[in-house]
């Protein structure tokens, strides 16, 4: 049975850019933080589905 990818959805405190990580990343040293300015993101959510808000979040995991 799969329940396909896991991730953690966050908000940037910064420059409030969405995103999130895939559990299983590979940037594990830079897990959470924004790829834009490198904040660390406010945790909004995780699960398989994104948060119920109608906002896209990126995928920065790879
Ligand atoms: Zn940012």
């Amino acid at each position: 049975m799969s329940y396909g990818a896991y991730f953690m959805y966050y908000k940037c405190p910064k420059c409030g850019k969405r995103f999130k990580y895939c559990l299983d990343a590979e940037k594990q040293n830079e897990f959470g933080q924004c790829d834009t300015c490198h904040a660390v993101g406010v945790l909004v959510g995780e699960g398989c589905k994104e948060p119920d808000n109608n906002m896209e979040y990126e995928d920065i995991s790879d």
